[in-house]
C-alpha cells in the first residue's frame, strides 16, 4: 500500500473539533490460534453486542459495526443488528473475511486470509456478494469498508470506488503485516486523507501512536528496534517507547488514557476505536478468556470514553466525517452536528 503523499491528508478547520469513532469489526467466533477455516460461521455471540452498544449510547456514541459475510447472511445476526442501526442510528458497514465469504475460488489460508492478495477479479467478486448481501439484509447499501487482517491491495481502493464506497477503515498506522504476507502501513499516519483513483474515497486509519520518552522520534527508534529485537525489549522495559493502537484487546486501560492525553494536547482530530465482536462473551478471542477479561473490558471502555468526553472529545459517525470532508473541499466549513455529551 502507497504512503499518500502531504497534500492528500485532510486537516479541517477548528469548526471539526476533536471527533471519535468506534468501530466493530462484527463477525463469526473461531480459534485465533488455528488455521482459517470456511467452517467457522457461528455469530452467535453478535446479541452479546447489545450491552456494549448502549454503554456507548450512554457517550452518545453510534458505533459502526463492520459485519462479514456470515453476520450478513444469518437471520438471527441481522435481526439483531437491523435493530440497532434502524432504532439507534448505528452505521452498518462492510468487512471482509476471504475465507468465510463467498465466491470460493481460492486455496484458503496463508495470504490468501489477505483479501489484497487475492486476484482483483476474486477480490471484487467477494466484495460486491457482501456488499450486496448487506444491501439486501439490511436495507441500504455500505459505504464503509475494512479487509479483515486489514488486508488492502493494489487493487482495493479502486474496486471500492468502482463499488460505491466512500471510505475505507483498512489502514493500521504503525503496523507492518509483510512477515505474513500482509501489507506494511508503517510510513502512513494516523490521520484522515484522500485515496482512490479519483481521490474520492476517503481513508480514516486507526488509531495508534507511541508513547514513552522516546515518542518524537517514534517510528524510526520502533523501526531499529524491529531490527535489534533486544534493543526492543530494552526500550520497553525502561518505557521509553511503547507503540499504543487504541483498542480494548491487549492495550492496558492505562496505557489508552496516557496515549488519549498525548494526541489530544498534539490536537488530533480524529480518534478511532476498534474491537472484534467475539470479545463481548468469554473464551472466543485471545483478549477475553473469562469473566474478568469481560469485566476489564467495560472498564476499559467506561475508562477511554470518559477520558475522551472530559477531555471535550465529541462523536462523530462515518456519514458526518464523509459530509465534512466534501465540505470542505467545496470550500464550506466542516461543522458537525453538536452531541449532547451525557458524562
Ligand atoms: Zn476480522
Amino acid at each position: 500500500m502507497l504512503a499518500p503523499s502531504d497534500n492528500q491528508y485532510i486537516s479541517f478547520g477548528p469548526e471539526f473539533g476533536q471527533r471519535v469513532l468506534v468501530f466493530v469489526d462484527t463477525e463469526e467466533e473461531f480459534d485465533w490460534t488455528q488455521p482459517k477455516s470456511r467452517d467457522s460461521t457461528s455469530v452467535k455471540s453478535v446479541k452479546s453486542l447489545r450491552k456494549v452498544h448502549s454503554l456507548m449510547r450512554g457517550f452518545d456514541i453510534k458505533p459502526a459495526y463492520m459485519v462479514d459475510y456470515p453476520v450478513a447472511t444469518t437471520p438471527e445476526s441481522v435481526e439483531v443488528l437491523r435493530a440497532l442501526s434502524e432504532n439507534d442510528g448505528a452505521t452498518i458497514g462492510t468487512q471482509l473475511h476471504p475465507w468465510v465469504n463467498p465466491p470460493f475460488l481460492e486455496r484458503v489460508g496463508g495470504p490468501n486470509s489477505f483479501p489484497g492478495n487475492l486476484p482483483r477479479e476474486v477480490e471484487r467478486a467477494k466484495i460486491k456478494a457482501l456488499t450486496e448481501a448487506i444491501d439486501e439484509n439490511f436495507g441500504a447499501a455500505p459505504i464503509v469498508y475494512r479487509a479483515g487482517r486489514y488486508g488492502v491491495g493494489p487493487n482495493t481502493e479502486a474496486l471500492l470506488d468502482e463499488l460505491g464506497y466512500r471510505m475505507d477503515v483498512s489502514v493500521r498506522p504503525y503496523f507492518d503485516y509483510s512477515d505474513e504476507g500482509g501489507p506494511s502501513f508503517r510510513n502512513i499516519r494516523p490521520q484522515l486523507y484522500w485515496t482512490g483513483p479519483e481521490r474520492r474515497l476517503l481513508e480514516l486509519p486507526l488509531t495508534s501512536t507511541f508513547t514513552g520518552g522516546l515518542r518524537v522520534i517514534g517510528e524510526r527508534a520502533f523501526e531499529l528496534a524491529t531490527r535489534v529485537p533486544r534493543l526492543n525489549g530494552l526500550l520497553s522495559r525502561t518505557s521509553l517507547l511503547g507503540r499504543v493502537a487504541l483498542t480494548p484487546e491487549g492495550i492496558p486501560l492505562d496505557e489508552a488514557i496516557q496515549a488519549i492525553e498525548l494526541l489530544v494536547e498534539a490536537g488530533t482530530q480524529i480518534f478511532s476505536i476498534s474491537f472484534h465482536s467475539p470479545s463481548v462473551e468469554p473464551g472466543h478471542t485471545p483478549y477475553v478468556r473469562d469473566a474478568r477479561d469481560l469485566a476489564d473490558f467495560y472498564a476499559w471502555w467506561d475508562g477511554v470514553l470518559t477520558t475522551l468526553t472530559r477531555a471535550g472529545v465529541k462523536p462523530a459517525s462515518v456519514e458526518e466525517v464523509v459530509a465534512a470532508a466534501h465540505a470542505q473541499r467545496d470550500g464550506k466549513p466542516a461543522t458537525l452536528a453538536e452531541h449532547a455529551a451525557s458524562v
